[in-house]
């Protein structure tokens, strides 16, 4: 298939009018599966591994320490860098070498007690999935992606919002998570046990709702890992997806610094527009502690309000 020739003015309005039947042919066309074909590929000779019901455990496990890793020598080493200030978003608090001992220690014991158990259990119980021949194609690939993570970011709304209303489950489970107001990396899974459990369930089920090719599987958990570890970095680096989406409907850490400061706001943890919707949106703080004008604004209006009652 191709686009016809750019050569006159009819040749562009040939190229104008085919574009759309192109785009849509080359998302859904068997020949883009050789897209992601090449890199299914590399499964041959590894597949005994890649078939273990172990592999997306070991997989998410091993891609959670490697994500977190460089922030937490960015922490260690850099806290006196004119840039590591300028990106720091609550550059007023420090990351200790406590604090992160602390957040180390929950997840190791997390790790030991709720995710090796699952692990063990898997291996012991779960069938061996044999992996199909074929690559996913790349509309099916992006689309099931995008699916899963609306539908997690809704799942989680939904949980964030249950732990935040009801005193009991804030108290017994969310609190934990609440420990420090000021996240860094290892924040991200400094949960109660039971919290980190639903959320492993949630992410592992939304790729059997969507029936998922495995690809698009282990894809997906490695972006919510992504997206989950950058809500909890505590910078605002200028590349970072919220700062280059033109909708400002993703959140970024900026957005969750505010949750941790301001609990009851920014519940949703990858979007913005279910906490628009419902009012429960703060505009963030953005990178050495400058205040976005709508958050001094509501700030301003809040005193006036307190002075005028
Ligand atoms: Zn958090
Ligand atoms: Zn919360």
């Amino acid at each position: 298939m191709g686009i016809p020739a750019l050569q006159n003015v009819t040749g562009i309005f040939n190229v104008a009018s085919s574009l759309p039947d192109y785009v849509t042919r080359f998302l859904t066309r068997s020949n883009t599966r050789s897209i992601l074909q090449i890199v299914w590929d590399f499964r041959c000779g590894y597949e005994p591994y890649l078939e273990s019901p172990v592999f997306p455990i070991i997989l998410s496990v091993v891609f959670y320490f490697v994500t977190c890793l460089p922030f937490t020598l960015l922490d260690i080493v850099c806290p006196k860098q004119a840039w590591y200030r300028k990106y720091k978003i609550q550059v007023d608090k420090e990351v200790t070498k406590d604090q992160i001992f602390d957040a180390l220690s929950l997840t190791f014991w997390n790790h030991i007690l709720l995710v090796l158990p699952r692990a063990v259990a898997q291996w012991i119980w779960c069938p061996v999935m044999p992996l199909p021949e074929e690559a996913p194609s790349l509309f099916e690939f992006c689309w099931h992606q995008m699916a899963g993570l609306f539908l997690f970011d809704l799942q989680y709304f939904c949980w964030h919002v249950a732990h935040h209303k009801i005193r009991f489950l804030y108290k017994h489970i969310h609190a934990v998570h609440h420990h420090f107001s000021s996240p860094f990396a290892w924040v991200t899974q400094y949960l109660h046990p039971l919290e980190l459990a639903a959320f492993g369930f949630l992410i592992t089920a939304n790729t059997w709702v969507f029936n998922c090719h495995p690809l698009t599987a282990w894809s997906y958990m490695l972006v919510s890992i992504i997206v989950s570890v950058e809500a909890h970095i505590g910078f605002d680096f200028p590349f970072l997806l919220h700062n280059l989406d033109p909708t400002g409907n993703f959140g970024g850490p900026t957005k969750h610094d505010m949750h941790h400061l301001k609990p009851h706001t920014n519940y949703q943890p990858f979007f913005n527009h279910w906490d628009r919707l419902f009012g429960t949106y703060c505009p963030p703080v953005k990178g050495c502690a400058v205040r976005n004008k709508t958050l001094q604004d509501n700030k301003r209006h809040t005193r006036q309000s307190k002075k005028v009652n």
